[in-house]
C-alpha cells in the first residue's frame, strides 16, 4: 500500500480537475461541497454550488437563512435533510465556534450532517489533519488495488481501509485522500470499465494484473428496498391555480411542499370521497399516467390524476404554475406528476 502514495499524488498534482470548491481551501466551501456531492454527481452540483454560494456566501448566512428559502436552493438535489442539517451545523459553528469552521476532525464529525467520510475531507483538505476520507471511490480504488473481495458495503470493511489508509497517510493528507476520490472518479470508473492504461497505479493493482476489475469491488446489499403506492392530484381551479400543501415538520421531505395525495392506488368512486373530504368538487377526474421515484429505502409508485375543481377549497394554498416552479420548493418526486400533465 505504501507504494501507492508517490504516483498517486503526481498524478493529482498534473489531472485534478478546477473544481469551484479547490479555489480555495476554505472549510464553508469544501463542507457545502462534500454535502452536496453526497448522492449527486459533480455536473449537478456545479450549478447548485454557485446558486447556493451567490445566496448564502457564508456560514452566518447560512444560519439565518429562512427554512423555505433553503429549501428552495435546494430544490431538485434531494435528500432535504442534508440542507436542514447544513443550517444546523451553521448554527453549531455561530454560536459554539464564535462563527468560526472548527478545525479538529472529532470537532467536525460532531456537527449535524457530517460523518466520518465528510470530517475526514474537511480536517484534510482544509486542515490537513492526518485523517483518511473513505467515500465509495475510494473504496472502489483500495479493493481493486489489493484486490480485496470483501464487500465494501460492510461497516467492517470500510473500517478496515480507513485503517490501512491512516497507516501510509503522508504528510499532504488533503491531497492524498482528494487523488483517491479523484482517480476514482475519472479513471478507476464503477462497473467494470477502468480506464487502467491512463492509471498511476496499474503496475501495483492486482484487479488490472489479475483480470479482476469487472468483479471488484464487491457490493452486496443487505438492504430490501420498500415499496409505498400513492395517488397523487394535480388539482387546478377554474383560474388554472395548482392546490398545494406543506408537508409536516419531520420525517421524508419535512418542510416542503406537495400536491395533495394519498396512500394507495385508489379507485375512481374511492377518489371522489376522498375530494369531498378535502371540500373539492370535481368537474374532471383524469388519469396522467404513472412515475417512480426512488429514495434511500424506498421506492414511490405514484399514480397522478387531474382534476378540475369547481371552487378552491381553503384547505389549500393555490399557485399559479409560474409561482410554483420560483417560489415553493417541490420535491422532484411531485415534479414528475407535474410533468405527465
Ligand atoms: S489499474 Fe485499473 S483497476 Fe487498478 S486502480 Fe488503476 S484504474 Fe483501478
Amino acid at each position: 500500500m505504501q507504494e501507492i502514495v508517490k504516483p498517486l499524488l503526481e498524478w493529482f498534482q498534473q489531472n485534478k480537475r478546477p473544481l469551484p470548491w479547490r479555489e480555495d481551501t476554505l472549510p464553508y466551501h469544501v463542507w457545502v461541497s462534500e454535502i452536496m456531492l453526497q448522492q449527486t454527481r459533480i455536473e449537478a452540483v456545479m450549478r447548485y454550488y454557485a446558486r447556493f454560494m451567490d445566496a448564502l456566501p457564508d456560514i452566518a448566512s447560512l444560519s439565518e437563512v429562512d427554512d423555505d428559502a433553503l429549501l428552495k436552493l435546494w430544490e431538485g438535489l434531494g435528500y432535504y435533510s442534508r440542507a436542514r442539517n447544513l443550517k444546523k451545523a451553521a448554527r453549531t459553528v455561530m454560536q459554539e465556534y464564535d462563527g468560526v469552521f472548527p478545525s479538529r476532525f472529532e470537532d467536525i464529525k460532531r456537527l449535524s450532517g457530517i460523518g466520518e467520510y465528510t470530517a475526514g475531507a474537511i480536517a484534510s483538505i482544509c486542515f490537513n489533519e492526518k485523517v483518511p476520507a473513505v467515500d465509495g471511490n475510494v473504496l472502489r480504488v483500495i479493493a481493486r488495488v489489493t484486490g480485496s473481495r470483501e464487500n465494501v458495503l460492510l461497516p467492517a470493511v470500510k473500517k478496515q481501509v480507513a485503517s490501512r489508509l491512516s497507516d501510509i497517510m503522508p504528510d499532504e493528507a488533503g491531497a492524498f485522500n482528494e487523488a483517491l476520490m479523484e482517480l476514482g472518479e475519472l479513471v478507476c470508473l464503477p462497473n467494470g470499465v477502468p480506464l487502467c492504461e491512463k492509471c498511476p497505479l496499474h503496475a501495483l493493482c492486482a484487479a488490472f494484473r489479475d483480470g479482476l476489475t469487472e468483479v471488484l469491488p464487491v457490493r452486496i446489499k443487505a438492504l430490501r428496498r420498500g415499496k409505498t403506492e400513492l395517488c397523487v392530484f394535480l388539482i387546478r381551479d377554474a383560474d388554472g391555480r395548482i392546490a398545494i400543501e406543506k408537508r409536516g415538520n419531520s420525517g421524508l421531505l419535512a418542510g416542503m411542499y406537495q400536491f395533495p395525495n394519498v396512500a394507495g392506488h385508489i379507485s375512481e368512486k374511492e377518489i371522489k370521497k376522498q375530494l369531498t373530504a378535502w371540500d373539492v368538487t370535481p368537474l374532471v377526474i383524469a388519469p396522467l399516467g404513472e412515475a417512480k421515484h426512488a429514495f434511500t429505502h424506498i421506492d414511490w409508485m405514484m399514480k397522478g390524476y387531474r382534476i378540475e375543481a369547481a371552487h378552491k377549497s381553503d384547505r389549500f394554498l393555490w399557485v399559479s404554475a409560474d409561482a410554483l416552479q420560483k417560489e415553493y420548493a417541490l420535491p422532484t418526486a411531485f415534479r414528475k406528476i407535474f410533468k405527465l400533465e
